[in-house]
């Protein structure tokens, strides 16, 4: 078998770690697999090179960002080849640019658009097991580019797509995926499958476990994807197609944002078109807005709009947000950095009545207060003061019953 191995930054977050990895690698090629491994920074590198350029500027160049941060994985894949031939066994690392991963130009969020994967074929052929840099690409100047947080499970998946892999491990620090975190609910329960699109909802929503990105390729290419921890031999969670004995469970999952800022701006002129001119704006700076709300305001010819971005946004969409505002005669803008989005999720949910009913009457009873609300076939999401997070998250784990199997 090809199998593809992906460390996470818990993993490989000492040297001791990195040689555990090593071991794992050269057990699964002692079994006659063909293996490659991704490698993530180590745990709290990424954040920290982060802090360095904030030290230095609050809107720091996204190229420049790039450049920093892709310096975390070069660490750890030339230490993984080391602990690997230290093993005896035949390893080379590889930046992103040398495996030929090619992205568009969208620095700090850059997506893939192919692989030329040939040195890692010729790598494989000679018996090396190839130690690839996760979360790192280069676009057609040659500059390199990142493909946002938590973006080395996408480069792991995108390999496997590109080579055919019979195998995407994604190894981490919790046992699979979970009913929801099993960091905040204790009584999370593993799954030992979840459909792609689940997944993909899941993830989309802030379940770190998985990058979103990686879901999309695994569930276009039918790409095999098991969840499991690199800290023990327990079996994982497989990301598989949807098939019929799946119970098509009502809510399957509860997702947690704490990424995520609401920027109003208020009292808007209320005319055709004003809409558009806000977020045509915010799209051609490579924003994503998630949630959208307009209140009309009580005079009815004004209107307040109120939206979400990733926190990594905020800067860049508040000042965007301001120059709107000015031009388009509003009364001001502000922003509420203290949100997050609570989610339920389950594909059963489009034939059942009452599920958001039931998650809101849950947060009222708490004196829960929801900002924001957003739905669709498979989630109702809502955004809430932070401080809540963790306790709606509990609550709502308990009210759909999702400890029990
Ligand atoms: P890695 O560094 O290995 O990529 P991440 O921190 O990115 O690890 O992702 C793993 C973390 O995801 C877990 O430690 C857990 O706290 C969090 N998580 C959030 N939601 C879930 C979920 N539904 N199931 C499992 N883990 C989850
Ligand atoms: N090191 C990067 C991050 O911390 C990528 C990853 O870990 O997947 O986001
Ligand atoms: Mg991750």
């Amino acid at each position: 078998m090809l199998i593809v191995q992906k460390y996470g930054g818990t993993s490989v977050a000492n040297t001791g770690r990195i040689k555990a990895v090593a071991e794992r690698v050269v057990a699964a090629a002692k079994q006659g697999h063909q293996v490659i491994v991704v490698v993530s920074a180590m745990s709290g590198e990424t954040d920290k090179l982060i802090r360095l350029a904030h030290e230095i500027s609050d809107r720091p160049d996204d190229r420049e960002m790039d450049m920093l941060l892709s310096s975390g994985e070069r660490v750890t894949i030339a230490l993984t080849a080391i602990a690997i031939q230290k093993l005896g066994h035949k390893s080379m690392s590889f930046t992103g640019r040398q495996v030929g991963i090619i992205t568009d130009s969208v620095h700090t969020k850059a997506m893939i658009e192919r692989i030329e994967a040939n040195r890692l074929k010729i790598a494989l052929d000679e018996g090396k097991i190839p130690v690839v840099a996760g979360f790192q690409g280069i676009d057609e100047f040659s500059d390199v580019t990142t493909l946002g947080r938590g973006g080395s499970d996408t480069t792991a998946v995108a390999i496997a797509a590109a080579l055919k892999a019979d195998l995407c491990e994604i190894y981490t620090d919790v046992e699979g995926v979970y009913t929801t975190d099993p960091r905040i609910v204790k009584e999370a329960r593993k799954l030992g499958k979840i459909s792609y699109d689940e997944m993909l909802e899941m993830a989309s929503l802030g379940a770190r476990v998985l990058h979103g990105r990686s879901v999309e390729f695994a569930k276009k290419y039918n790409v095999p994807l098991v969840v499991r921890s690199s800290f023990n031999y327990a079996p994982g969670t497989l990301v598989v197609k949807e098939d019929e004995d799946m119970e098509k469970i009502v809510v399957s999952g509860v997702a947690a944002d704490k990424n995520q800022v609401r920027i109003t701006i208020m009292a808007v002129p209320d005319k055709p078109g004003i809409a558009a001119s806000i977020f045509n704006e915010i799209a051609s700076a490579n924003i994503v807005v998630d949630m959208i709300v307009q209140n009309i305001s009580s005079d009815g010819n004004a209107t307040d709009m109120s939206f979400t971005v990733s926190k990594a946004d905020s800067k860049k969409a508040l000042e965007i947000a301001k120059s709107v505002s000015d031009k388009l005669g509003a009364k001001g803008v502000n922003m509420n950095t203290d949100v997050a989005k609570v989610s339920i999720v389950g594909v059963g949910m489009v034939s059942h009545f009452g599920v958001a009913a039931k998650m809101f009457e849950t947060f009222a009873k708490e004196g829960i207060n929801i900002m924001m609300i957003s739905t669709s076939e498979i989630k109702v999401s809502c955004v809430i003061d932070v401080k809540h997070t963790e306790r709606a998250v509990q609550v709502l784990h308990d009210i759909f019953g999702l400890a029990a199997a």
